[in-house]
């Protein structure tokens, strides 16, 4: 049997500075276009989470969607981060700056909500579930986990 594991970024391989990217990356890429990063079960609740997102942040973009120890993870450029991201090197002022404060723990807080709700929900196939533990950790209902 292969195991195979999507691969992890390489740590530190952003620590240097986190929002920026090369210029072809620039892509405004949202949760839509990153949902086959994980199982079909939690698309709804992505798709929920973009929905929720774009109230509080509208140009927001995605770093990373993924499963880690069967829970959802998910990593966004908003506020000033997604400001230098679009290549703008001035530094907003006192306002702007408070603006992106506000936008940066909205979507913090949703983001962690969603990543709470993912341990409920089968990754497979959106039934309630919880994380199994086996070679490695995924969310799923019984039927998926093969319990029935
Ligand atoms: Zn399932």
């Amino acid at each position: 049997m292969v195991i195979t594991r999507m691969s992890e970024p390489v740590p530190g391989a952003q620590a240097m500075m986190p929002g920026i990217r090369s210029d072809n990356e620039l892509v405004s890429e949202q949760i839509p276009d990153h949902l086959d990063f994980v199982g079909p079960g939690w698309h709804p609740l992505l798709l929920r989470l973009h929905e929720q997102l774009l109230a509080v942040s509208p140009t927001y973009s995605v770093q990373q969607v993924k499963e880690k120890y069967g829970t959802l993870r998910v990593q966004l450029y908003t506020g000033l981060l997604r400001h230098l991201n679009m290549g703008n090197t001035d530094w907003p002022d006192p306002d702007q700056s408070a603006r992106y404060k506000a936008e940066d723990d909205a979507a913090r807080e949703l983001v962690h909500v969603a990543e709470q709700e993912s341990a409920g929900i089968c990754e497979s196939c959106g039934n309630p579930g919880t994380p199994r533990e086996r070679a490695w950790i995924k969310t799923l209902c019984d039927d998926c986990a093969g319990y029935r």
